[in-house]
């Protein structure tokens, strides 16, 4: 693990899963590290017990919200976005707010986040989001909504990595595949089905998923923006 002392990282969603592996590695490291949390206060609670990390109660649904929340934590070397949450079902039965809610926290926060950090961020910094790689692939019938709320996080990854280049900020997005955590348990309903789409039939967890967000924060990879990053055990293959 690389030495992050002196660095200001914001992780938005970091009180649980891979958020929370995240903040943990960063802190580990020496970065001085805030992490947002909305419903977990606490584990949130927890977390920055054991890691020193700042916890901020910030609703990743609220627009204004979010930005102020980035302009409080100052000027930023690593923004990572990582709060998300998946609604699946039959399309024709879902509710149409709990959709909007998954574009809001999934899509509209993430680029609101993004531009707000970039205002003030200095020359080496890093807007990491974490995707998924249902944004490739989506095999599975319920996925429609999450899967475009993902493939949104391409769209922007590209066009602002384009904008903040020039200022040596890079941008990218990181597309996790089946991840141990609250939101897909490895031994949950439909884990061995989602195993059956795998290369590897291993979930993978939330300490992998953060380890390449460390890569992607670090000097080694100023020339790697505008890029999508999948870790997902074959799932996409
Ligand atoms: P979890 O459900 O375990 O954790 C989600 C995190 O997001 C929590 O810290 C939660 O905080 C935060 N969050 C959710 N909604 C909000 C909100 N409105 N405001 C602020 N924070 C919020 O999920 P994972 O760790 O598995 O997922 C992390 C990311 O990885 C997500 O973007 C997800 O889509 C993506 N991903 C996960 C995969 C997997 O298999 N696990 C696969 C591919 C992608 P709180 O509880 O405090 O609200």
């Amino acid at each position: 693990m690389q030495d992050f002392t002196g660095k200001r990282v914001l992780v938005v969603g970091g009180s649980r899963g891979i958020g929370a592996a995240i903040v943990t590695g960063f802190a580990g490291a020496g970065a001085e590290v805030r992490f947002t949390y909305s419903g977990s206060r606490e584990a949130a609670m927890e977390l920055a017990g054991q890691t020193g990390a700042t916890a901020v109660h910030s609703d990743a649904a609220d627009r204004q919200a979010v930005i102020d929340t980035v302009r409080e934590a100052g000027a930023l070397d690593v923004l990572v976005f990582n709060a998300g949450v998946a609604v699946l079902g039959d399309p024709l039965e879902l509710e149409p707010d709990a959709v909007d809610h998954l574009i809001d926290v999934n899509v509209r926060a993430p680029y609101h986040a993004a531009v707000e950090a970039a205002r003030t961020m200095p020359e080496g910094g890093r807007i990491i989001t974490i995707g998924s790689v249902n944004a490739d692939r989506s095999p599975l019938p319920g996925f429609a909504a999450y899967s475009l709320s993902k493939s949104a996080l391409q769209g922007m990854t590209r066009g602002l990595a384009r904008d903040f280049g020039p200022r040596g900020i890079t941008v990218n997005v990181i597309q996790p595949g089946p991840t141990d955590t609250d939101m897909n348990p490895a031994e949950g309903e439909f884990a061995e089905q989602v195993r059956s789409l795998m290369a590897t039939g291993q979930y993978g967890t939330a300490e992998d998923v953060a380890s390449l967000t460390f890569y992607l924060a670090g000097p080694q990879a100023r020339g790697i923006t505008g890029a999508m990053h999948t870790i997902d055990g074959g799932f996409g293959a």
